[in-house]
């Protein structure tokens, strides 16, 4: 009997556009694929919310494959391990994945593939994720980017991104006998007490033909106003896309050419494509940071932060993650990221910054919080966009830019529809200056009421920039 083709899948859960399980096909051996759930020793651990999300993508994944007699292995442990070991135990002659570039992630990687190769086993890995390497887009120089406008305009001058590959005719490769698999159950990747995550459900739909339907619907509907549209939270102009590229249940490639052949049929997407493409650049650039500055989550990319006096209080940090701030903006975002796992793009920068900024809290607790609470939390997009917020970044909103929340507000929720879903005790007469109180006694005195603001805007923009100015200039 045929040796098998090992498909080791892991930010690539789908079936159309994934070099690794069409070159695995090609091989003509039967194919058995394996995800692996690394808990220490490769990338950074899902956070809970995306955990919710890989159990129901595995759960598609698996459904997916069965319907072409191909079998899904899981296993959970060190991938160093587990991974020669699937490969000895089903005698594949050759192992198929595709690149990543987390730093533990790639490090794991090159171990395992020295492991394999020494064990007599080909290995093949090819590019599915990004629409360029991390490692080959560099400046004149031959260093890496730390600025976004002349990578971006790096990365396109490398020409249009290569067509999307179909779904490879799977029935062929079925039947292989496939090892033992741990049941998805026993991973307890779904919370139960308390089941934090049961409005995800009518949320999403996780999994490859949820995300294809994701994005034709936006193609369809949305793309027409994400240009001007794509900063209001109360409207539906973004694609929702993110937790679906951050699992690879769709890749870049088939957003680039479906946002591109909507535009080419219709000039007047020009606009929103060209934006929607510059969004998918912004990905790409973070993980440029991440594969090149290698640990963006914990250290500050301009070092001169490293002496930066940040405030540490458990009060306010709770009220900005439970959404009692008293500004109705940045509460309405983190309560939407309770019961979504996500929040708009404009919402992030906003809560972001008034975490940072107004209540002068580490960048980093917010970046875990954010970890931790969102499905399509990213190893590179999630710190990079911290580290943006934050004015930490290399190419960074400056520290002194301070967005107000309440002129966000007004500018980006002008009739307050989306505030209102998620703040519906609050309305324009629950005014700001009732003075900041402590945590416990304001919880005792609101009695359901909307919160007074837990910062007065002046005083918390003054003094960010005192701590700002008291930086020793030259660092960093
Ligand atoms: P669209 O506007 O439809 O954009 C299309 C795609 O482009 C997105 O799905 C995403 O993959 C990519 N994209 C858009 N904006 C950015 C950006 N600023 N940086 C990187 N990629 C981008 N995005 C994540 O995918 N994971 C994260 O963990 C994450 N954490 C963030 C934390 C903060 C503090 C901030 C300010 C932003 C963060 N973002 C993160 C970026 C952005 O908010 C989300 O990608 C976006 O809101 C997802 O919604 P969408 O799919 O509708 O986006």
């Amino acid at each position: 009997m045929t040796s098998p083709a090992l498909v080791w899948l892991r930010n690539d859960l789908r079936l159309a556009d994934n070099p690794a399980l069409s070159e695995a096909v090609a091989s003509g051996r039967p194919i058995i694929v394996l995800y692996v759930l690394e808990e220490s020793g490769g990338p950074r651990p899902p956070g809970a919310a995306a955990r919710w999300w890989l159990h129901h993508s595995l759960v598609a994944l698996g459904r997916d494959l069965a319907a072409f007699g191909v079998p899904l292995v899981l296993r959970r442990g060190a991938a160093r391990v587990q991974v020669p070991h699937v490969a000895a135990d089903c005698g594949a002659a050759a192992v198929y994945w595709n690149l990543r570039y987390e730093p533990g992630g790639a490090a794991a990687d090159a171990d395992i593939r020295a492991e394999l190769q020494a064990a007599g086993r080909s290995v093949e890995s090819g590019l599915a994720n990004l629409l360029a390497s991390p490692h080959e887009v560099a400046t004149g120089a031959g260093r890496s980017f730390r600025v976004y406008t002349p990578f971006a305009k790096a990365l396109r001058a490398r020409g249009t991104p290569r067509h999307p590959l179909p779904i490879p005719p799977l029935s062929r490769a079925g039947g292989a006998v496939a090892p033992e698999s741990d049941g998805l159950e026993d991973w307890s990747l779904l919370p139960t007490k308390p089941n934090w995550a049961k409005d995800f459900a009518g949320e999403w739909n996780p999994g490859e033909p949820g995300a294809n339907l994701r994005l034709d619907t936006f193609v369809e509907g949305g793309l027409r106003d994400y240009r001007d549209g794509r900063d209001f939270p109360a409207l539906a102009a973004v694609s929702r896309l993110s937790p679906a590229l951050r699992f690879g249940e769709i890749s870049p490639y088939q957003s680039w050419h479906s946002v591109g052949l909507a535009a080419a049929a219709d000039g007047r997407l020009d606009g929103s494509a060209e934006k929607f493409l510059s969004e998918i650049l912004w990905r790409e650039f973070s993980w440029h940071l991440l594969a090149n500055e290698l640990d963006i989550s914990t250290a500050n990319i301009q070092r001169k932060f490293d002496s930066f006096p940040w405030r540490y209080d458990a009060d306010d940090l709770v009220r900005w993650q439970q959404g009692r701030t008293g500004y109705p903006l940045v509460d309405a975002g983190m309560r939407e990221l309770w019961h979504t796992g996500a929040m708009h793009n404009r919402v992030r920068m906003v809560a972001a910054s008034f975490l940072v900024k107004h209540l002068m809290i580490d960048w980093r607790e917010g970046e875990r919080w954010f970890w931790d609470t969102l499905v399509d939390a990213d190893e590179a997009s999630n710190p990079a966009n911290w580290q943006w917020v934050a004015g930490t970044g290399a190419d960074a909103a400056p520290y002194f830019r301070i967005f107000n929340p309440t002129l966000q507000r007004e500018k980006f929720d002008p009739d307050g529809r989306y505030v209102r879903r998620w703040v519906p005790e609050w309305s324009p007469e629950c005014v700001a200056g009732k003075g900041r109180r402590s945590a416990p006694l304001l919880a005792e005195l609101e009695g359901g009421q909307y919160p007074a603001p837990v910062v007065d805007h002046d005083m918390a923009r003054r003094r960010a920039l005192d701590a700002l100015a008291g930086l020793r200039p030259g660092e960093g």
